[in-house]
């Protein structure tokens, strides 16, 4: 029989069949289970929960013995993964978490038979609310009072939990990205007070919850994360480009706003939102005055400066390497603008070329939100050639035009088959066909660069 911690029995929500299935099988055999965390919350918030994490006063070899198939994710910390038709669900047992010496880790875990205990280890108190169908809703620390009032709220005193995992510090800001919620005020005094300690937080789990935030409906609380002292540590170029202004024409923001503005204006996808993210970090390093209205800036060349600072800093953060390379890629084309000489259609080709069909899309986004990021006269300057870039994209695109050697209706072996000698001439006859289905797109035809490539041999 489940113990009833004061659960409010008229709440129901709803949870997935499998789910109730295993709280079954775990009552059945004389346990408690619940429903926990992150998936309780959003259940509530009408959002769709990514997991379904359950808690248990099972000990995880009492919970391997009742179920075909598990996985021992953290057994040590009491995790183990449940497989019910291809899904995992975490059941872990109720834990109390030892003393706290590195802002990381606890010294030590310790089985409780006591829901409430574990409830108190979690970090807010929206993430601390329990469920069980019988019980009802288990919610020691009013996480319903603050769902109601939209606020990020530490379960007890904010200094110690932040002390204890300062990793907390950014997931108060994850989370209030992803929910649109306040943080509380003791909450944000402790953070600012101790966002020092998230030097000793690895790189891999600042990773989880930057992207959280970044990929969220606010990037904008990345600046409370600035003003809170965060990304001074986990992010200092971003720091760097909150102190840039932008005294130029086409701006109304410093470079740090601007970012910001260009974020909410890509999709979110993890390659366009570190891409929005990193687009002008070389900026701060590029400023020039100009020489004849010294109060005018310009950053000429910041684009290729940024390219070169977005690897190391994604490597930092232990992205993977096709992210970087997709996001470095992005960076350094995405102030290219191949119209600015002239609204040609040669000239789209030749930059998508140059950029790449795969990532031409892409490119694109990135400038239409670069836009949308810039004062009036900014927006207004570029936005036709824009326009004009992405309709002959399209053209391209839809009539499978020539921008790259792989797309020649010739190739290196037509070549030597026609008799041509091997080695690096091969390469420079491509590329000299290339650039004449470049300027004439009606050349690409196999008679014809033949006939063209043989006075070259
Ligand atoms: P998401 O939807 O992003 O998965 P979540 O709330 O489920 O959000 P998780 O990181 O999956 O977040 O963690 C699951 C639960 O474990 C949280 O809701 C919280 O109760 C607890 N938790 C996770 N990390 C911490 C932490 N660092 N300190 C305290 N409690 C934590
Ligand atoms: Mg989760």
């Amino acid at each position: 029989m489940v113990k009833d911690y004061n659960g409010i029995k008229k709440f129901k929500i709803n949870i997935p069949k499998s789910v109730r299935m295993i709280i079954g099988i775990l009552e059945q055999n004389g346990y408690e289970a619940f429903a926990v965390g992150g998936c309780v919350r959003d259940t509530i918030l009408g959002r769709t929960p990514q997991d379904w994490d359950i808690t248990t006063s099972a000990l995880p070899h009492q919970v391997k013995e009742l179920f075909h198939r598990t996985i021992d994710t953290g057994i040590q910390h009491g995790t183990v993964t449940v497989m019910l038709q291809r899904t995992g669900y975490e059941v872990t047992t109720y834990r109390i978490d030892g003393e706290y010496n590195d802002s990381r880790h606890p010294d030590s875990v310790e089985f409780t038979a006591d829901l409430i205990e574990d409830l108190k280890r979690r970090d807010f108190t929206i993430n601390a609310m329990a469920y069980n169908p019988e019980v009802g809703l288990v919610d020691a620390f009013d996480g319903m009072g603050d769902i109601e009032k939209k606020m990020i709220k530490c379960v007890g005193q904010p200094k110690e939990r932040f002390t204890e995992d300062a990793l907390r510090i950014l997931r108060a800001v994850r989370f209030s990205a992803q929910l649109g919620f306040d943080i509380e005020e003791h909450t944000m005094e402790a953070m600012e007070l101790l966002a020092q300690n998230l030097e000793n937080i690895s790189a891999e789990r600042i990773h989880v919850e930057l992207e959280k935030l970044i990929m969220s409906n606010h990037p904008d609380k990345l600046i409370t994360a600035y003003h809170a002292g965060i990304t001074k540590v986990i992010l200092p170029e971003f720091d760097r480009m909150m102190e840039c202004l932008q005294n130029t024409p086409y701006h109304m923001y410093n470079v740090g706003e601007h970012t910001i503005k260009v974020m909410e204006n890509v999709p979110s996808t993890k390659v366009m939102r570190w891409a929005a993210l990193l687009h002008d970090v070389g900026k701060p390093d590029s400023v020039t005055y100009d020489k004849k209205d010294p109060s005018r800036m310009h950053f000429y060349g910041h684009a290729h400066v940024g390219a070169e600072m977005a690897g190391p800093i994604l490597r930092r953060l232990k992205l993977d390497n096709k992210t970087i390379k997709l996001v470095t890629r992005l960076v350094e084309c995405h102030d290219d603008r191949p119209v600015s000489k002239g609204m040609e259609p040669v000239n789209v080709r030749k930059s998508v070329h140059k950029i790449g069909k795969d990532i031409y899309q892409q490119y694109l986004q990135l400038v239409y939100a670069d836009f949308q990021g810039k004062s009036a006269y900014g927006k207004e300057k570029g936005y036709d050639g824009y326009l004009y870039e992405k309709e002959q994209f399209q053209y391209i695109a839809e009539n499978h035009i020539c921008t790259c050697k792989a797309e020649l209706a010739v190739s290196g072996k037509d070549l030597i088959a026609a008799g041509c000698s091997t080695g690096s001439i091969i390469g420079d006859i491509l590329k000299e066909l290339l650039n004449r289905v470049l300027e004439q797109p009606e050349l690409n035809d196999k008679k014809m660069l033949m006939d063209i490539a043989r006075t070259m041999f």
